[in-house]
């Protein structure tokens, strides 16, 4: 029976898909590549980098929300002083009051780069209203109103409308927005709860309906955000010609694992990778003959590491390729296999060779980033004035 339908619906179904596809992919930039689409569902696939500016700039827009938030809440106490009585009003500017001081505290939130951070301040920003839209509810539902006070206490009832709106302007995953927004839903179908006995069904079935139509809404505005976001990052960090990390990104990956090696007490490589007469190919082929040189070698070394290896072009023809977890002489031994495997071939057929300069934290006993990396550096260039096409090392043999 299964294939039965399979059989008639898959022409039917397969235009509509394809149609589907389509229109999402609208909603997408053009650069953005096929792998990179898991990345707007689930956290998997985030970089390091991807998720540091993303927790930097969702905690800024939370900071901005909480200042508006903390500002408008309390202004609207004089409407609630006009229409409704004591002690009514009373409770309603207590609770905006509160709510307001809230949002003020986020305010103080450092701008910190961990997504650990991003989600406590989202939270809490999602939170803050949801209490306060559930308080007053409830507050409102136990009191007798008039036409004209029942008429503004419906403007109470925008509040997760708002919310759910709100969530638009963070870059998120599908996950992320399903979980904020379902929170959304929920406070509502609570306060409905709440004031289960004088609940006006028609008007809360109808909010409660438009309210999911606008999640579905808020969810891709997140995902098309975290692409384009997704995009500019991987284009900010990555060097065009080589593929390789560009310089102030390479730098900002190994401050995080050095910290993390410091705190973890790990071992961290670091190599300092020159190519040899590499200034030739430029005179003799041509500056074209060059980059393709630059960009082979870089395509080879990356193809011998592991994944979580970071290779850096650090200007012109240098490399730096850093070893996360990497003691020093495992190290040595990978070098020596991405050095048995080639780097390339200049354009004459003859191997492109490298100059490299290892360093080690644990086994140089390095107490800073800068001095493990003129550890290397100048280890490169022992390398190079040994000869060439050489690796040296801790153990000073080259
Ligand atoms: P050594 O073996 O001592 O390292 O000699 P070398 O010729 O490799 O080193 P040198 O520092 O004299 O030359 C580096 C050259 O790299 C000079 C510069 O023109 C070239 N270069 C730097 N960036 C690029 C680039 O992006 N593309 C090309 N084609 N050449 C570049
Ligand atoms: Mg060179
Ligand atoms: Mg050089």
């Amino acid at each position: 029976m299964g294939s039965l339908s399979t059989h008639w619906s898959i022409p039917v179904m397969t235009p509509f898909l394809i149609r589907s596809r389509h229109r999402l992919q609208a909603l997408l930039p053009p650069e953005m590549e096929g792998r990179e689409l898991r990345a707007l569902l689930t956290l998997s696939d985030h970089s390091l980098l991807l998720s540091s500016r993303r927790a930097r700039l969702i905690i800024n827009r939370v900071r901005l929300f909480a200042f508006l938030f903390a500002v408008l809440t309390p202004l609207w106490c004089v409407v609630d002083f006009l229409v409704f009585d004591a002690p009514l009003w009373y409770y309603l500017a207590g609770l905006r009051l509160l709510a307001s001081a809230c949002f003020a505290v986020l305010l103080w939130h450092p701008p910190r780069d961990r997504m650990r951070d991003a989600y406590r301040v989202i939270a809490w920003l999602f939170a803050i209203p949801t209490l306060f839209y559930i308080a007053s509810h409830s507050v409102l539902a136990s009191y007798e109103l008039n036409d004209f006070s029942q008429a503004v206490a419906t403007g109470y009832a925008f509040l997760p409308f708002v919310l759910m709106a709100g969530l638009a302007v963070f870059p998120l995953t599908m996950l992320e927005s399903l979980l904020v927004a379902s929170s959304v839903l929920g406070a509502q179908l609570l306060a409905g709860y709440f004031s289960w006995s004088t609940l006006n069904w028609p008007s809360f079935l109808g909010g409660t309906w438009l309210l999911v139509l606008l999640a579905g809404v808020v969810v891709l505005a997140g995902m098309s955000q975290l692409a384009f976001m997704l995009v500019l990052v991987r284009q900010m960090i990555h060097d065009p010609l080589t593929g390789a990390y560009a310089r102030g990104s390479g730098e900002e990956i190994m401050e995080v694992y050095w910290r993390r090696s410091l705190r973890q007490d790990e071992p961290l490589t670091l190599v300092f990778l020159d190519l040899d007469h590499f200034k030739t190919i430029n005179d003799r082929y041509g500056h074209d003959a060059g980059d393709q040189v630059l960009s082979q070698f870089a395509h080879r070394v990356r193809g011998a590491v592991r994944e979580q290896d970071v290779l850096v072009r650090w200007g012109g023809e240098e490399f730096v390729l850093l070893l996360p977890m990497t003691p020093h002489a495992v190290a040595v031994e990978v070098l020596r296999r991405v050095q048995a495997g080639g780097f390339g071939e200049r354009p004459d057929g003859q191997p492109l060779t490298a100059s490299m300069g290892l360093a080690e934290r644990c086994q140089d006993g390095s107490e800073t980033l800068a001095a493990l990396l003129e550890r290397a550096d100048q280890r490169m260039y022992q390398a190079k004035n040994a000869g060439r096409n050489r690796l040296c090392g801790a153990s000073g043999d080259c």
